[in-house]
């Protein structure tokens, strides 16, 4: 059984998922560069301090896949025992994940990619998803803990297959973003009342999650992040990074996705002009400024 748990990336995500799993019994061991980072989990340590040999499962929660590669190849791979299930929970391209694997498994470890759809809230309070790559026996033995931290968890396939849906399943939460907020740009435009036109999506075909939590208007859903000063949620500079990967699968796969394409430009726009820290509905205050000329 896992017991021992270290957590690497003590970040939005991983701190609230060190947490969870310290107060449902797990002896854990929180992991990050950043002392900042590290205040928010008692006895974290760095990754040079971390001391992997009697862990039982490492997670990585880090922002990009060169950041994975890096704790990968400098620290995990040559300090855990090959005992130890090496779960890397982290969004990042399929290529990286895919060779992470390969690494790993070579080394005798159990490797899988379990990347996550659920903010910092969900992660906090054990309400994660989980889109699973690997062997069916590494994700057997990974299965207690995805099940301590999330609701559900599918397996889609081989090493790197997680990625792949969370790729594809966040090119949707773009799409659908850009729609949403250039709905709500044009009604308010047209002087509909930002209320009833709410009120009207969200019983009709136009209904969907990012309506209903991400509503770009200030004041029209009290809990979404438009409602205050637009703080994350979810940074937007973290909705252009996961689109641009699923624009590197779509490459990868062949598979053409014009609207795809068009979101991942529109939001690396955005966040390269602002820095990209608040919430991605904030895309809407950008779209209002633009005028037709
Ligand atoms: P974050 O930037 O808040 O946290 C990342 C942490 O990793 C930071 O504390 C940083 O200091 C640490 N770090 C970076 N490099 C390191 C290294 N080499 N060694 C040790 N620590 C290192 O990011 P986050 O919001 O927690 O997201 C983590 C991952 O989860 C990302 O891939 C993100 O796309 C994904 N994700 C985030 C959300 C969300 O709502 N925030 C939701 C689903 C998935």
């Amino acid at each position: 059984p896992l017991k021992h748990i270290a957590i690497i990336g003590l970040g939005a995500m991983g701190a609230p998922m060190a947490l969870h799993l310290s107060r449902s019994g797990y002896e854990v061991t929180g992991v990050d560069l950043d002392p900042g980072a590290r205040d928010r989990f008692s006895g974290a340590v760095t990754p040079q301090q971390a001391d992997f040999s009697g862990v039982d499962a490492v997670v990585t929660m880090l922002p990009e896949g060169p950041q994975v590669m890096d704790v990968y190849q400098g620290a995990i791979l040559s300090n855990a025992h090959s005992g130890a299930v090496l779960i890397d929970c982290s969004t990042i391209d399929l290529e990286t994940a895919r060779t992470l694997n390969k690494l790993a498994v070579e080394k005798g470890f159990a490797q899988i990619d379990a990347p996550v759809s659920g903010g910092p809230e969900a992660a906090g309070a054990g309400e994660l998803s989980f889109m699973v790559g690997g062997d069916a026996d590494h994700v057997s033995l990974a299965r207690p803990l995805l099940e301590n931290l999330g609701k559900k968890t599918t397996h889609f396939g081989a090493a790197g297959s997680g990625q792949a849906a969370k790729a594809c399943h966040n090119m949707i939460c773009g799409i659908t973003a850009m729609a949403v907020f250039e709905g709500f740009a044009l009604a308010e435009a047209l002087k509909l009342d930002a209320d009833q036109f709410y009120e009207l999506c969200a019983g009709a075909a136009a209904q969907s999650w990012t309506l209903e939590n991400r509503c770009p208007i200030p004041g029209v859903v009290p809990a979404a992040p438009s409602s205050n000063g637009y703080a994350p949620g979810f940074a937007a500079r973290l909705m252009a990074k996961d689109l641009r990967l699923a624009q590197a699968a779509a490459q990868m796969s062949g598979q053409v996705t014009p609207f795809g394409a068009e979101a991942a430009r529109a939001f690396t726009r955005f966040a390269e002009a602002t820095g990209g820290d608040l919430d991605f509905s904030s895309y809407f205050t950008a779209l209002k400024q633009q005028t037709k000329t």
